[in-house]
């Protein structure tokens, strides 16, 4: 077996195990903010936390990080649980951060009750300037040391609609040996716990509520209330994690608790790994939708035929650090060949046509083909054989056609002889060409002796892909390439877009497919791994998407 790759978070977990922390037990979540269609960075959260707790007998909530009432929604949220569980994971227990906003204004009080906590009237400009800098230290608010009972009076106000947006804030009043407002950590400056949102409409709670939490007071106390042991976000957390275990000795939770840990993040080159961006580019229309198979987003790459094993296996195999960096996109797809390699039946489709007729087959034959290479065990189960009917009239690709071919050429090309996969060895008797040059038909002949056998006396190298024009199934191909020009799309990613990352093209495919499971993924052979568009293909008209090319051709 391969070695593992590393992951000093498992490094972490099994240490806590082995000495006895939390009784043994682990307990993780994913919490994700339903504002948008989980991408492959989620994915790997998720891979991460499941995993970690599935490794060590323990268990993984689904948590809803639902306290900011802007851009989110149930669609959103049943797309996060919908990606889990595609995924394979069954999460212990579904919950929502906004099911515990009675519980965090109650903590909230109590913190107002131990001067730790104020309501605030400065503007937003004023507390951001009363912040400081980096290096200089702030200026503590006019209403620092505002009177307990005053702060529960406007506060209760603020809950219940009385105050505009900006009107007050409920901020933590942190005190440390730096003195007040001097903390070299900036989220220590007295953080904002509560911002007035009046009438904003959360997606569950509606309007039962006009103040919402900021994610610093909810996220560490979430954790607390569902016995989280280890809490797993991205690097950038770090300096908040101050501040997580400051909320937790605020209220009171003692060891063994709840602790935050940080990773690298996942990105992605030629690619964006944020929602914010990638509801962009769904809301300016440069794609088709959430789930369009060009996205990175989990259900963008479910509908173009990506098996969750793919994203598991690429996920278990990358590791987890503490170094930021981003992930060639060959590294991805080498995953998904790898997983499609043994479940994916070998036929044949011609995507961009153009008629061979072989001049002297009078009957058409049937030949027995195998699905399967040598070196493939096929799936338990899986049929081994079709039929497959090669008559007088038949298509090839464009591409395997040349008038006038470059030299080591072992295609369709005038004089020249090829083996048709499966069938006889074919001579190219004539090319028909248009004004322009471009292939209009092509005729040859058979050796017909050649069904199951090498041809007398020579060798033929070549081995073309072809379509029988009497049975073969009309189908529309879409051959997908990556969403952006550059590695590293900045801000202005929408500028950066690939216009060529969706082709379509009209061909043929072997009749044998329309017998087939929907799901089914194939090998086109020569062409790629397709399956049909779960949205767009229908019996009568079939949609292929190309899940991934049969070898990295980036760059060529
Ligand atoms: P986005 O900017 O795309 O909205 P986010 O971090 O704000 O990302 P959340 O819904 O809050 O999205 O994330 C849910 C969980 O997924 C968090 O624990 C977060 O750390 C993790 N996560 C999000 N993006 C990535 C990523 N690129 N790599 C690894 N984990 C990620
Ligand atoms: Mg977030
Ligand atoms: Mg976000």
């Amino acid at each position: 077996t391969e070695p593992r790759p590393s992951n000093f978070l498992r490094d972490i977990v099994a240490a806590d195990v082995a000495a006895g922390r939390h009784g043994g037990r682990v307990v993780t979540r994913f919490p994700p903010e339903p504002n948008g269609y989980p991408h492959l960075g989620h994915a790997q959260s998720i891979c991460l936390n499941f995993g970690l707790a599935a490794e060590f007998g323990g268990a993984t909530n689904l948590r809803y990080d639902d306290t900011n009432p802007e851009g989110e929604s149930l669609e959103f949220a049943r797309a996060l649980e919908d990606a889990v569980r595609w995924l394979g994971f069954e999460p212990a227990e579904v919950r929502f951060a906004s099911d515990y906003f009675e519980q965090l204004y109650a903590w909230a009080v109590e913190l107002v009750d131990k001067g730790l906590a104020y309501v605030d009237g400065q503007t937003d400009d004023e507390i951001r300037a009363g912040r400081g800098t980096v290096t200089e230290p702030g200026t503590p608010s006019p209403d620092r040391d505002r009177p307990a009972a005053e702060s529960l009076r406007l506060l209760d106000e603020m809950r219940r609609g009385e105050h505009p947006d900006g009107a007050y804030v409920l901020r933590a009043r942190i005190d440390t040996e730096h003195g007040p407002m001097a903390h070299p950590n900036m989220k220590l400056r007295d953080p904002i716990m509560y911002r007035v949102r009046r009438n904003a409409g959360h997606y569950r709670r509606g309007d039962d509520w006009h103040v919402y939490p900021l994610y610093d007071w909810a996220h560490g106390q979430g954790d607390a209330i569902e016995g989280v042991t280890h809490s797993v976000c991205t690097l950038e957390f770090d300096v908040n994690r101050p501040l997580y275990d400051w909320y937790l000795d605020a209220i009171g939770i003692a060891e063994p608790r709840n602790h935050q840990y940080e990773f690298a993040r996942f990105n992605l080159d030629y690619t964006v790994t944020s929602k914010r961006k990638l509801r962009a580019l769904v809301e300016g229309g440069a794609v088709s939708g959430w789930d369009d198979p060009r996205m990175p987003t989990i259900a963008g790459q479910r509908r173009r035929g990506v098996r969750p094993q793919a994203i598991r296996s690429f996920f278990d195999g990358l590791g987890v650090t503490k170094v930021n960096g981003s992930v060639q996109y060959p590294q991805y797809e080498y995953a998904v060949r790898d997983d499609l390699n043994g479940v994916a039946r070998r036929v044949m489709a011609v995507t961009d046509p153009v008629p061979l007729t072989v001049e002297n087959l009078d009957a058409a034959v049937t030949v027995e083909a195998p699905y399967w290479p040598h070196d493939v065990t096929p799936p338990e189960g899986a049929p081994l054989t079709r039929a497959l009917t090669l008559g007088p009239d038949l298509y090839v690709e464009r591409d395997d056609v040349s008038v006038d071919p470059p030299k080591g050429w072992r295609r369709l090309a005038p004089g020249a002889e090829v083996r048709l996969r499966h069938g006889y060895v074919v001579r190219v008797t004539d090319i028909e060409t248009d004004d322009a040059g471009g292939v209009v038909a092509v005729r040859a002949t058979a050796d017909l002796d050649t069904l199951d056998a090498e041809p007398e006396g020579r060798r033929v190298a070549g081995v073309v892909h072809w379509a029988n024009a009497a049975d073969a199934r009309p189908a529309t191909f879409r051959l997908y390439d990556r969403l952006f020009t550059v590695p590293q799309p900045g801000e202005d990613f929408l500028d950066e877009l690939n216009p060529d990352s969706l082709v379509e093209r009209g061909g043929y495919v072997e009749p044998s497919v329309a017998d087939d499971a929907p799901d089914t993924r194939y090998q086109f052979e020569r062409l790629g791994y397709f399956w049909r568009d779960p949205v767009d293909s229908a019996p009568d008209a079939l949609v292929f998407d190309r899940i991934v090319a049969l070898r990295d051709s980036w760059g060529k």
